[in-house]
């Protein structure tokens, strides 16, 4: 099958490499990241089925062994750098040599995946003279699992926090799914997410309602804060100079935990969010005992919602109390109009979310979330 596109056709190679049979789920994973804007996407999710059922060993599968060797051989054993003119890029290995480095160079810009940081070079035009480059550190790119919490460091990228968070949290899953693409998802980090401070980041509203912290490193101290406080006003954070974040902290789930994420955007691939609601309600005896309710796109900063959890907590759980809740999110909340949604528009979904909320877990045969998009 001839196709116009080279790159959507390694999409589709890809896609079958990727798996040993057709998949049209992994196949549609793989193209989300690449908007074809002249064949249309039938021939080439044709294309990943023919690849899939046909695979013939290639050039990558010959020599496979050797290039893993190969790779393995050149894996850096020290602090690198790389310089440009007189532009550098700092690479440790190690967290202790991430502070080091960073009380060296306050002013250094802290590199992840670069999926948002580079928007900065591209679509602004600054220059970054100092950069630190945290994917080396091998400590923030683990999951570890505790009884009660996950630690999830840093620099982990957003496809290997899938699996560990899904398990916990299927919406959390699916929102990871929602996330971008596969390939900013391969590139982009847990912790790029959080320092990125964005209102529209998709992950701090889920770990704001799941009470979730944050490990800040700085020298050779460590404070640990819970993640609603790091987001201060628009890109304003409590992070200090020449503070990072290590990890992220998030609790194991609980059976009483009643926790849903809502993500609504006008495309279901690559998008990001107008509005992100996440619920974290625990009922005991027909009554709210815990409510934790948080927003993305609807304030300057990812935000918990005080006045509706408060309206929540200790009132049973029927409509008029939902109706009352949806009421208090006007207060607040006072949403921006952009190209994304209007304000009126934003409040009336994180209203209209709640009540989503609330019919599911009232009928959880319902499954509506996948549908919550423009
Ligand atoms: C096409 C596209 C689609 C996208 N879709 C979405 C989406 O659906 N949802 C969404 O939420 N975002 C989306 N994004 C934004 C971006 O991909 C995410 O915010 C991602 O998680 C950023 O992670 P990163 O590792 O690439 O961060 P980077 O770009 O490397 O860094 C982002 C910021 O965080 C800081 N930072 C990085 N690591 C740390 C650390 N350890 N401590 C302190 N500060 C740190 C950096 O200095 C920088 O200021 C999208 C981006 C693109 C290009």
């Amino acid at each position: 099958m001839r196709l116009l596109y080279p790159r959507l056709r390694d999409v589709a190679v890809r896609a079958a490499k990727n798996s040993d049979e057709a998949d049209a789920h992994k196949a549609h994973e793989a193209l989300a990241g690449n908007l074809c804007r002249c064949t249309g996407y039938r021939p080439i999710l044709q294309a990943a089925e023919q690849s899939c059922c046909a695979k013939q060993p290639d050039q990558f599968d010959a020599r496979e062994a050797e290039t893993i060797a190969r790779l393995k051989s050149i894996a850096p054993t020290d602090i690198g750098e790389l310089n440009s003119g007189d532009k550098r890029c700092l690479v440790p290995l190690t967290v202790a040599d991430l502070a080091d480095l960073y009380d060296a160079y306050p002013q250094a810009r802290l590199l992840a995946g670069g999926t948002d940081l580079a928007l900065e070079v591209t679509q602004f035009h600054r220059t970054l003279p100092v950069m630190i480059y945290v994917g080396n550190v091998a400590e923030m790119k683990r999951i570890e699992r505790f009884d009660d919490r996950l630690e999830i460091g840093a620099a982990t990228a957003l496809s290997d926090c899938y699996d560990a968070l899904k398990t916990e949290y299927p919406d959390f899953g699916e929102l990871l799914q929602r996330f971008a693409s596969l390939q900013i998802r391969n590139q982009g980090t847990l912790g790029g997410n959080i320092g990125n401070a964005s209102p529209i980041g998709d992950s701090p509203p889920l770990l704001i309602a799941l009470g979730a912290q944050i490990v800040l490193c700085k020298g050779e101290t460590r404070r640990t804060l819970a993640i609603e406080d790091y987001f201060i006003d628009y890109r304003v954070t409590a992070r200090q100079e020449s503070e990072f974040i290590e990890k992220i902290i998030v609790p194991r789930a609980s059976a009483e935990q009643l926790f849903r994420a809502y993500k609504v955007s006008k495309r279901l691939d690559d998008d990001i969010s107008a509005v992100c609601a996440a619920f974290n309600l625990r009922i005991e005896n027909g009554v709210i005992a815990d409510a934790r309710v948080a927003f993305g796109g609807m304030a300057a900063t990812p935000k918990r919602a005080k006045s509706c959890e408060a309206i929540l907590l200790g009132a049973p759980w029927n409509n008029a109390t939902v109706e009352r809740a949806c009421a208090a999110l006007a207060e607040d909340f006072t949403p921006l109009s952009d190209f994304r949604a209007s304000k009126e528009y934003r409040l009336l979904s994180a209203q209209n979310l709640l009540r989503k909320y609330f019919i599911e877990l009232q009928t959880p045969h319902i499954e509506t979330r996948v549908t919550a998009y423009v």
